[in-house]
C-alpha cells in the first residue's frame, strides 16, 4: 500500500453528507484548541453526532509508541503509529530563539534512495495522510502542555523527517494549510524541504493554493552524474532546469523571505573537496537561490560514508563564502536518539532516555 488512509474530513463527509461546511471549520478549530481532549468536549456539536464521531473517527490520527529525550534535553524523538499501526517518526528540537522547531514526516520510508539516508533504505511503505502530517504539531503541543517546565511555543516546522513531501504533495498543502488557518504559524515559518522533484516544482509556480512557504533544495553536488550516486533520482538536466526554475519561482513568489535555500550534506571524500566547492559557487551564481546550508554527515549504520572533518568543512565554507555566497552550517542535534537529519528509520536504539 502506497496510498494515504483517508482523512478525518473526508470520513466525516461520508458520515454527516448534509452537514454544512462550517461543521468542518468548527471541528478542524476544536482539533486544536488545547482544552479540547476529545470528541466529548466539542459541545459544538450534538451528543448524538459526538457518539457517532466517538466511534467512527479518531480524534487523533496517530498515536505514540516511544518517546525517546536526548541526553542534552534540546531533541525529543516520537514513533507514531498511524491507524493502519504503520509506524513513522516525529522530531521536536530547540532553536536559537529558545522556541522550538518540529521535523515532520510526509511519509513512511521514502522511494528516493538518497545513499546516505537511514529513510531512503526502508524504500517506500506509504504516504501519510493530510490528518497524519497536522498531527503530528498536535501530539508534540500535547507533550509540551504535560511538560510545563520545557519552553511552550512551537514556531517553525519543516518537512525534514522520513519521505519527500513534494510525492505527497497535495496532503503536505491540506496539512500546512491547515496549520496556517488553526496555530499560530505563519507561511515563512514552514519549509519544505525537498530532493527536487522537477514536475512538482515546476507545478507549483502556477499553483493558486500553494502556500508561500520557504522551499529548501537538497541538492548535495553541483554535477548532475556525481550528483546521481548521491541522489539516484536525479533527472537529466537537472541542475539547468533547477537553475531556470529558481529565477521562475523568485519571479513568482520571492521576496527577501520567501527564498529558496540549497541544502548541501558533505561527505567526506565524496562531495567535499576544493573543487566542488568552486563547481557549487558556479552553480549558485546560475540561480537565484540566495543561501547555501552546509549539513555535517550524520553517521548511519550499513552505509560506508564518513562525515568531513572540521577542517574541511571550514574550507569548503570558505570557497562559498569568499566567492559573496551566503552560507550557514546545520547545528546537528539528536544524534544520541537517531533523530538526525538522515538518521530517521523507525530505530529506537538510544543514548538518550525514553521518556514515553
Ligand atoms: S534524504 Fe529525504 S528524499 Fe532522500 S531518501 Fe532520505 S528522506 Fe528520502
Amino acid at each position: 500500500m502506497t496510498e494515504a488512509p483517508p482523512n478525518r474530513h473526508d470520513l466525516f463527509l461520508a458520515l454527516f453528507p448534509s452537514e454544512p461546511t462550517f461543521r468542518l471549520d468548527q471541528i478542524e478549530k476544536a482539533y486544536f484548541t488545547e482544552s479540547m481532549t476529545g470528541w466529548d468536549s466539542v459541545t459544538t456539536l450534538s451528543k448524538d453526532m459526538r457518539e457517532v464521531l466517538e466511534k467512527e473517527i479518531p480524534w487523533m490520527s496517530c498515536t505514540p509508541v516511544t518517546t525517546l529525550s536526548s541526553a542534552a534535553g534540546d531533541t525529543h524523538k516520537v514513533v507514531l503509529s498511524g491507524i493502519d499501526e504503520e509506524m513513522f517518526e516525529s522530531v521536536l528540537m530547540i532553536n536559537r530563539r529558545d522556541q522550538w522547531t518540529i521535523c515532520v514526516s510526509s511519509q513512511i520510508g521514502c522511494a528516493m534512495g538518497c545513499t546516505f539516508c537511514a529513510t531512503g533504505m526502508m524504500g517506500l511503505k506509504r504516504s501519510l495522510s493530510s490528518d497524519e502530517i497536522a498531527d503530528q504539531y498536535r501530539f508534540w503541543k500535547q507533550f509540551l502542555s504535560e511538560r510545563p517546565e520545557l519552553p511552550q511555543r512551537i514556531s517553525n516546522v519543516v518537512f525534514m523527517g522520513m519521505g519527500e513531501p513534494l510525492v505527497n504533495v497535495e496532503n503536505v498543502k491540506k496539512a500546512i494549510h491547515t496549520w496556517l488557518d488553526h496555530t499560530d504559524l505563519g507561511p515563512t515559518k514552514v519549509t519544505v524541504s525537498t530532493v527536487g522533484v522537477l514536475p512538482v516544482l515546476e507545478g507549483i509556480l502556477t499553483d493558486p493554493d500553494w502556500p508561500p512557504v520557504r522551499i529548501a533544495i537538497s541538492l548535495h553536488s553541483p554535477e548532475e552524474e556525481s550528483r546521481r550516486k548521491i541522489v539516484p533520482t536525479t533527472a537529466p538536466n537537472f541542475h539547468k532546469r533547477l537553475a531556470k526554475w529558481t529565477h521562475d519561482y523568485q519571479e513568482i513568489h520571492g521576496n527577501r523571505r520567501h527564498h529558496v535555500t540549497f541544502e548541501y550534506t558533505l561527505i567526506s571524500g565524496v562531495n567535499d573537496n576544493e573543487d566542488e566547492a568552486k563547481l557549487l559557487v558556479k552553480f549558485v551564481k546560475t540561480t537565484s537561490a540566495v543561501k547555501v546550508n552546509v549539513i555535517p554527515l550524520n553517521l548511519v549504520e550499513g552505509k560506508d560514508y564518513t562525515a568531513s572533518s572540521r577542517e574541511g568543512i571550514e574550507k569548503f565554507k570558505a570557497v562559498l563564502l569568499n566567492a559573496g555566497i551566503d552560507v550557514t552550517e546545520r547545528k546537528t542535534m539528536g544524534r544520541d536518539i537517531a533523530a538526525a537529519c538522515g538518521q530517521l528509520a523507525l530505530t529506537i536504539k538510544s543514548g538518550g532516555k525514553v521518556v514515553g
